[in-house]
């Protein structure tokens, strides 16, 4: 595996593949690496010729007062499970580089971002949108890699490769979950063990109103919060029940598919988990 610095480094490593016409995948990540992270590597390296992987803590999508400076980093053990999983090119931009304090330009994608995590979260995905483009320009892969864990990411990104013509498909993988069903989340590691039982609320909420799920999306929300909201230790930021692509609530029986989409504190950690609501579960979670 290379590891490439700057974009020009990158380049330089992906001309002979791409002059080759070789498949480029992409997998974005912000590095403390786990499961998750390494099944969209591993999809990445089931579809395409040559696998690219960034890690990249971005300033510009944690707001003030986030978890920025804390949030976990170990660049040297991510590098050896990038290498293990199968990465070829291993990108890790510099900060200060990367994100100059001068630039002027930010990619906004409207509406879709102004709900749910966009809400709680002002600024938050104009700061993704603006480094995954530029991502994308550095690396200029065919398919880049997403999971449904961040669900609301997932649809904003798509509407920004459609609408900017960007030449890259978007792959979605399902979310990575331990066996008692909390998804995987480098910000797990910020919980204690008393914390990390009262967590497994926003998975038991959404799995509860999947099973139940008969097509009302005002009784599956009311039970999300109902779940949620008599949760020890869990403080509620929202749980609704949206159309999976414009993320509009729904109300009412519904005729379509539905996604249910939970945000809420644990102690100091912010968690989100969505699950997609159907009545035999499947598809991607
Ligand atoms: P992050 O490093 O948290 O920005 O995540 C990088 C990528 O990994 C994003 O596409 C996430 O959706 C994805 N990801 C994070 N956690 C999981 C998970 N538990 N299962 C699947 N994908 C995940």
């Amino acid at each position: 595996m290379d590891v490439c610095t700057t974009v020009h480094a990158l380049r330089a490593r992906l001309d002979e593949p791409r002059r080759a016409r070789q498949t480029l995948g992409f997998v974005p990540t912000m590095g403390a690496l786990h499961e998750g992270h390494l099944s969209l590597v591993r999809a990445a390296r089931a579809e395409c010729d040559v696998v690219a992987a960034s890690i990249f803590v971005n300033p510009l999508q944690f707001g003030p007062g986030e978890d920025f400076a804390a949030y976990p980093r170990d660049l040297e053990n991510d590098l050896a499970r990038y290498e293990a999983a199968g990465v070829d090119v291993a990108f890790t931009p510099d900060v200060a580089t990367f994100t100059p304090a001068d630039r002027l330009t930010t990619v906004h994608v409207a509406g879709l971002t102004e709900r749910l995590e966009g809400a709680a979260r002002p600024g938050h995905f104009d700061g993704v949108t603006t480094i995954v483009a530029k991502l994308f320009t550095a690396v200029q892969p065919e398919r880049a890699y997403f999971g449904a864990k961040d669900y609301q990411q997932l649809v904003v990104i798509r509407r920004m490769v459609a609408d900017l013509d960007m030449p890259v498909a978007v792959v979605a993988c399902p979310t990575v979950r331990e066996p008692d069903g909390i998804a995987l989340s480098s910000r797990n590691a910020y919980l204690t063990p008393e914390q990390r039982e009262q967590a497994r609320t926003l998975s038991r909420a959404l799995f509860a109103a999947r099973d139940r799920w008969d097509g009302d999306a005002d009784s599956a929300r009311a039970l999300l919060r109902r779940i949620m909201g008599a949760a020890p230790g869990v403080r509620l930021d929202y749980a609704e029940v949206c159309d999976p692509q414009t993320l509009e609530p729904l109300e009412g029986v519904v005729g379509g598919p539905a996604r249910a989409l939970v945000a809420a504190h644990v102690g100091g950690t912010r968690l989100i988990d969505n699950l997609r609501l159907d009545p035999c579960g499947a598809g991607t979670q």
